[in-house]
């Protein structure tokens, strides 16, 4: 059978060029560059993927302050605006402005929203917005954990404000890290699920607990996943088992994908050990599901990821198997160590967190 789904893929020169960590900075380092996008369009160039006439390259426009609004508070936007006017500054120790800093953020959030609004609108099946900076740490209040504005919530606030859509949407986190700030937006909300796998430090503590479940009406709609560090392709997508189920009682209108590439083995931030051939998978499963309960409709918002030689990889995998083609892994991914296995920590994980969710979903009990 020919496949014929098409895919928008948002991408932009400014964010292979703009807001590039302050060097040389007496204290600043950050894997947060440009260069995480220059890499990932060079490599879908070699590959020819822009030249695949199912694929439709979006160019992403910058949103109204207004917009930012929606999901942020005056002071958070004023000092991002200020900070960049002046051309410099370092908020926090994890971010950085730039004289582009404010101007990219929007357009970060204006990509997410077109990536949304694409396949809302049918004008393309699925969609990939390569933006950054990334969002789902940013806070109402402030910037957090290399996160600016928070692209997917400003776009899930604009959807419900602006354009009438109050139908629900499941968001599917994959970055390394818990989206905290993702979770502040919509605890309480019945409407969106919040479904996020990341790696959890077991012995120290961590957030992104199971027992986070949400409350009020959204109680039951919060749903962590916590992996050990490590965690290799042998058990990434174990957690199938329990967001399947749910997405099917659930059954969505959208489902969008957080989709960092920071579990990646040879990532200099996060600490798992998955290869590309993880997120292929990953992509073949939630089309498969997209396509059984929501017509399609699947988005794909770029979050964290900051191996320049793996990214590339990443990103492609996913584009591959959004095209129902097949995908082989690079050879320097073919590593020994990363078949070693942590099945029982991720079952007890599992059967804990079915027992949690049995009072919420029919599907668990
Ligand atoms: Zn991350």
């Amino acid at each position: 059978m020919t496949k014929t789904n098409k895919i928008g893929i948002i991408a932009d020169e400014d964010f292979a060029s703009k807001h590039a960590p302050p060097y040389p900075h007496p204290i600043f380092l950050s894997y947060e560059t440009p260069l995480r996008i220059k890499s990932i369009l060079n490599f879908l160039g070699e590959k020819n993927i822009f030249l695949n006439e199912r694929i439709i390259k979006i160019k992403p426009v910058s949103v109204e302050e207004s917009i930012l609004k929606l999901a942020h508070s005056q002071y958070h936007i004023d000092s991002i605006r200020n900070f960049s006017n002046r051309g410099f500054g370092i908020l926090n120790e994890e971010i950085f402005i730039t004289e582009d800093t404010y101007e990219l953020a929007k357009k970060a959030v204006g990509g997410t929203i077109q990536a949304i609004d694409s396949v809302l609108k049918n004008d393309v099946d699925q969609s990939f917005a390569l933006i950054r900076p990334p969002g789902h740490h940013a806070l109402r209040e402030k910037a957090s954990g290399l996160c600016i504005f928070n692209n997917i919530a400003t776009s899930i606030h604009n959807l419900r404000e602006n354009q009438q859509y109050n139908k629900k949407i499941a968001i599917i986190d994959i970055d390394a890290h818990f989206g905290d700030g993702l979770v502040q937006y919509f605890y309480d909300d019945p409407s969106v699920l919040y479904f996020s796998v990341h790696e959890f430090d077991f012995e120290e503590g961590d957030i992104g607990f199971i027992d986070e479940l949400g409350e009020k009406e959204g109680l039951g709609r919060n749903i962590n996943f916590p992996i050990p560090l490590n965690t290799t392709d042998a058990d990434f997508l174990e957690f199938l088992d329990i967001l399947e189920p749910v997405l099917n009682e659930f059954t969505p209108d959208i489902m969008i994908i957080a989709a960092g590439f920071d579990l990646y083995f040879a990532d200099p931030v996060g600490n798992g050990k998955l290869t590309s051939l993880s997120y292929f998978k990953f992509t073949e499963r939630m089309l498969e599901i997209a396509n059984k309960i929501c017509n399609g409709k699947l988005v794909f918002i770029l979050e964290g990821g900051y191996s320049l030689i793996g990214l590339p990889h990443c990103v492609f995998a996913v584009i591959k198997a959004l095209l129902g083609e097949s995908y082989e892994q690079p050879i320097f991914e073919k590593l020994k160590f990363l078949t070693e296995t942590e099945k029982e920590s991720i079952s007890k994980i599992k059967i804990g967190l079915k027992k949690l969710l049995a009072d919420h979903w029919t599907c668990l009990k």
